[in-house]
């Protein structure tokens, strides 16, 4: 606590899996907090419990950060130091936080980074594929219809790009990512980072999309996927398919037209018509 002057709020990393990757550093946070906020407090106990970290626990989630906020940011304006977690990884990254963070800076409050695990950036150091420029996506829409439509804005992207995904919709997202970006492109699966069966599964979309729908384990656990941007190669290709698709579309169905440019130039149909 400190008296007559404001708290400072820690944002916390914690693992992906592996409990050796909890810094030094965030369990002395974590032990000199006021409180910890968490994402869910039966998840984030034991981890706690493990570490010897006996700070009280308060929930912030996506249905009560509103209320949460107010009553955090008037603990840390009272002189309280807060430590911010979520289930797993670094907060805000797909997680809760966000709102919190934002309003103690509006309020003047500091906020430090304790780093540490973030399945995107441990996905992404493994991959082998571009690393200087990426883009984080998150997840991509649960729907079909948004989800396509999503990567249909995302084919010309040529940056890396870094996609989090649930195993329940893995399958049907590889088979839409092979449709929008072409079998061909470089591609990795990574699942289970840092736990016992992790894995790593590549080299192309469509190997990716195969393998994922013909076995069941590669459809276990947490997943992220990382994707090659449009490469040189890809845009040529996609140029000439959409130069010979502005040709047979004066005679032909759109459908029919992307089919065939699509055969012709070797760009995927559904970047040149959708669906
Ligand atoms: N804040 C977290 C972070 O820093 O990575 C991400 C939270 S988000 C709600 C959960 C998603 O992260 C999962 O659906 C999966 O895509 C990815 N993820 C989390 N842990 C993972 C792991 N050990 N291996 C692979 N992906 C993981």
């Amino acid at each position: 606590m400190n008296i007559g002057k404001p708290g400072i709020l820690s944002v916390v990393a914690t693992p992906i899996g592996n409990l050796g990757d909890l810094s030094p550093r965030a369990v002395e946070a974590l032990r000199a907090a006021s409180v910890i906020a968490a994402e869910d407090t039966r998840h984030s106990r034991p981890l706690l419990q493990h570490f010897g970290v006996a700070t009280p626990l308060t929930a912030m989630h996506e249905h009560n950060e509103r209320a949460a906020v107010a009553s955090l940011i008037a603990k840390l304006q009272a002189g309280a130091d807060i430590a911010l977690i979520s289930d797993a990884g670094t907060p805000l990254v797909s997680d809760p936080g966000f709102r919190l963070v934002r309003a103690a800076r509006e309020a003047g409050i500091d906020v430090v980074p304790v780093p540490g695990a973030c399945a995107a950036i441990a996905a992404l150091s493994v991959a082998g594929l571009p690393s200087d420029r990426f883009v984080f996506e998150g997840f991509l829409p649960a729907k079909a219809a948004a989800r396509r439509e999503r990567l249909r804005e995302l084919a010309d992207e040529a940056r890396t790009l870094v996609i989090y995904e649930s195993s329940h919709r893995i399958a049907e997202c590889c088979a839409d990512l092979r449709d929008a970006f072409g079998a061909e492109r470089e591609a990795r699966l990574l699942r289970e980072l840092t736990k016992l069966h992790e894995t790593c599964l590549g080299a192309t979309l469509g190997e990716i999309a195969k393998r994922v729908a013909s076995d069941p384990e590669q459809r276990l656990g947490e997943c992220v996927l990382v994707v090659a941007g449009r490469g040189e190669e890809a845009d040529a290709k996609l140029a000439e398919g959409r130069r010979v698709y502005a040709l047979l579309r004066a005679e032909l169905a759109p459908a029919q037209a992307a089919k065939l440019a699509a055969a012709i130039s070797g760009a995927p149909r559904k970047v040149l018509y959708g669906p």
